[in-house]
């Protein structure tokens, strides 16, 4: 029996990409766990919030814009990205910035949690190009999984790749020293549970999805765009599940669990790093206002 029969009746897929991989735009996050955000005293000596400093995002050099990374990859004759909608020069927005080109007040917006920056999750099967070619056919189907788009504009971020940041009272910035340690206390839950999710295709890929499902609500009464995650997550699953046919499915349905856990867990850690911040501001006046009581 020859491997080829044994394979049966999985389907070689031949998706828009080429060959020979050229190299990518270097895209670079700032680390969650590095934003920082700049203070200053103000007339009774106490630290206060100042004007966020807007630094040039190195990914894109303030212009917002990087090279498609989606379709460098493709045939000359793909005429679907669903990264740059192959647009003339090729160009996309940037995934560090959101497009903006600067890095935006992280005590306001961050990177989404499901797309980190990207604005929508691509479809495993045709690698975001939206056409499949099967083993010895010389023609081009609209792929089976997206329905020929490439992937799914992000529904958590609406494809604006930057959202909202904790919704404490009155905000992240002013909250109290009660409220950021109860919120740091459940995002360190969420960060745990995160840690511990395995992506997992194939027959596992289900309970898979239930337990990262289960991992992203634990801390979304604090952060809305969490709320919003599991519905779309699911259903670009389900979507995925639909190349089923096609070999390497259960890489696939692991890609995007493991797309959406990354991005989870970069926005979380973002968040908790910026509470911490928060605190420190507090305790530092808290220290002066007992040692002007002292005097
Ligand atoms: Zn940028
Ligand atoms: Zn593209
Ligand atoms: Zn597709
Ligand atoms: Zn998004």
């Amino acid at each position: 029996m020859s491997v080829r029969s044994l394979l049966s009746p999985l389907l070689f897929l031949f998706a828009c990409l080429v060959a020979a991989p050229s190299p990518a735009q270097d895209l670079r996050f700032v680390h969650p766990e590095k934003y920082e955000r700049a203070t200053k005293t103000d007339a009774a000596g106490m630290l206060q919030w100042d004007t966020h400093k807007e630094e040039k995002c190195p990914t894109c050099a303030g212009t917002g814009k990087m090279k498609c990374m989606t379709c460098a990859r493709f045939f000359d004759d793909a005429t679907v990205c669903i990264e740059c909608k192959r647009n003339k020069e090729r160009e996309a927005v940037c995934r560090a910035c959101g497009g903006l080109g600067h890095f935006a007040d992280p005590l306001e917006k961050a990177l989404c949690p499901c797309c980190q920056g990207a604005g929508f999750i691509e479809c495993g099967l045709c690698s975001g190009g939206g056409r499949l070619k099967g083993e010895g056919s010389d023609r081009w189907s609209t792929c089976s999984a997206c329905r020929g788009d490439g992937g799914w504009k992000c529904a958590v971020c609406d494809g604006e790749r930057l959202v909202e940041v904790a919704s404490l009272k009155p905000s992240l910035a002013e909250a109290s020293v009660a409220t950021l340690t109860k919120a740091m206390a459940t995002t360190d839950q969420a960060l745990a549970a995160l840690g511990k999710f395995t992506p997992a295709g194939g027959p596992d890929a289900r309970k898979a999805v239930k337990e990262l499902v289960k991992d992203l609500q634990i801390a979304q009464s604090i952060y809305p765009p969490l709320k919003r995650t599991p519905k779309f997550f699911e259903m670009c699953m389900s979507k995925t599940y639909g190349g089923s046919q096609y070999q390497g499915q259960a890489e696939r349905e692991g890609q995007v669990q493991g797309t959406v856990k990354n991005s989870a867990e970069f926005y979380l850690k973002h968040q908790k790093h910026m509470m911490e911040l928060a605190l420190k501001r507090l305790e530092a006046n808290e220290k002066l206002a007992a040692e002007n009581k002292g005097k």
